[in-house]
């Protein structure tokens, strides 16, 4: 008897784990845009990309990493685009892919992948994500009012949709929403190319243990790093494929395209790449020049009420004067007067928050220098007043950094205090701002709010 019930719960048990194990393949979420607007911008963005990186012409290498991609999108049942596939020279371990299609190989992930289905897995990702919408639906998420304003009427034909878009800081700089991921976005990018990779004859473990192997990797090799900064790892990649094996099409999974050694030679032989006047970094596709700033008449001054409001959200909170309003977007809040926004997305007056995450755990100086350079290009003649200098920060290391920069307001320039605090898995940030002749007078209020912060 209690052998008997004991089997049958087992079974039961071994059911369960069965049932619950399938995942639903992942839909595109919410997304103001329309799938042909995710095509014009890809298209426009793919001029800038050009322009940065070199484009390598070898027709052997070309065609097959194309003959791999159109693969995947064909056998794999991939909802169609105008995908296109081209190598870039480039040697750090990366590959992207633009709203509706364009794709860019860089030749240090051919130079990486051990097999072709690692290769095909890193394609099949980048595939997902443009079937999935994810860039634009993020981009969605983080500027719904401004956009529905954009795409419902204001936006006619004057200048591109990428140059629109450019200008409301959805650019293709550093940090775009266009191409950092949400974790859940990585999971279902995962997830969907599996099967793709799956139905194309690869085996899909490959694209998962690739993945796992560059991570394990990310601390000794360098080149790494961009890929993970924009992917951030949703964890168990590998243990998650396998989980899904058994609702995936069946191998055989000996697919081959080429022969990757040969094209690993070719790559070895290219000539130097001739030099682009590149101001990003490399890896990260930054064609997008500073949004023209306003350029508004600027207060006179602000008002700062003495009773502060408290923030709390997030897993921080912060106490600010009452008649400033704080807003989040995204994960980013912005705390300032109604007189302190410029044109929607630029503070005149006010305290800009936000937090990257880590590749592994911050490291404090570095992070930093890597945030001030990726600020610099998205506001005009940025400068560093005053090198960063070692503070504490509710308990936390942290780092402040005096810039300045063109700001908001016709003919001044603004003092940006930034205040960088290491948080372990993120680098958390501050930047108090105030043009240059009144920062002073405001300085004592953002020092006690500074003092105010907690993280919880
Ligand atoms: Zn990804």
């Amino acid at each position: 008897m209690m052998f008997k019930r004991a089997t049958a719960v087992l079974a039961l048990a071994a059911l369960a784990l069965l049932a619950a194990g399938q995942k639903k393949l992942p839909k595109p979420g919410w997304n103001l845009f329309s799938k042909e607007q995710d095509i014009q911008m890809g298209q426009d963005f793919a001029r800038q990309v050009e322009q940065q990186y070199h484009v390598v012409a070898d027709k052997t290498l070309t065609s097959y990493i194309n003959r791999i991609g159109m693969r995947l999108v064909e056998r794999g049942g991939l909802e169609k685009y105008p995908f296109s596939f081209k190598v870039v020279q480039d040697d750090s371990i990366n590959a992207f892919a633009l709203p509706g299609g364009p794709m860019y190989v860089h030749t240090g992930l051919i130079k990486a992948a051990d097999n072709e289905a690692q290769l095909a897995g890193v394609l099949a990702h980048e595939l997902a994500h443009v079937v999935l919408r994810h860039g634009t639906n993020q981009a969605t998420k983080a500027n719904a009012t401004q956009l529905i304003a954009m795409l419902g009427g204001a936006f006619l034909g004057s200048g591109s949709l990428a140059g629109q878009l450019t200008q409301m800081g959805i650019g293709l700089g550093a940090n775009s929403v266009l191409l950092r991921f949400s974790r859940g976005a990585e999971s279902d990018a995962d997830l969907l190319g599996s099967h793709v990779m799956a139905k194309a004859g690869y085996n899909p473990i490959e694209m998962a243990r690739f993945f796992e192997k560059l991570q394990a990797e990310s601390g000794k090799r360098s080149g790494v790093a961009e890929f993970f900064s924009s992917h951030p790892n949703p964890g168990n990649r590998v243990k998650n494929v396998e989980g899904q094996l058994p609702y995936m099409a069946r191998g055989p999974y000996g697919a081959s395209e080429g022969d990757l050694e040969k094209m690993k030679a070719i790559v070895a032989r290219l000539p130097a790449a001739p030099k682009k006047t590149q101001s990003a970094q490399p890896g990260q596709p930054d064609g997008a020049a500073p949004a023209p700033l306003p350029n508004a008449a600027k207060p006179a001054s602000v008002p700062v009420s003495s009773s502060t409001a408290t923030y709390r959200a997030g897993g921080f909170s912060i106490d600010h004067p009452r008649n400033w309003t704080a807003a989040a977007n995204q994960g980013a809040v912005t705390i300032a007067p109604p007189e302190g926004l410029v044109a929607q997305s630029h503070i005149g007056y006010g305290v800009f928050i936000n937090a990257l995450p880590a590749q592994s755990r911050v490291s404090l100086e570095q992070d930093t220098q890597t945030l001030i350079r990726s600020l610099a290009r998205n506001n005009s003649n940025l400068r560093i007043e005053a090198q960063p200098q070692r503070i504490t920060v509710s308990g936390a290391p942290a780092l402040m950094s005096r810039l300045s920069s063109d700001s908001p307001y016709a003919n001044t320039r603004e003092t940006d205090v930034l205040i960088t605090i290491d948080r372990g898995n993120a680098l958390f940030y501050l930047i108090f701002i105030a043009p240059q002749p009144d920062f002073p007078a405001l300085e004592p209020m953002f020092q006690s709010a500074l003092r105010s912060l907690r993280f919880e």
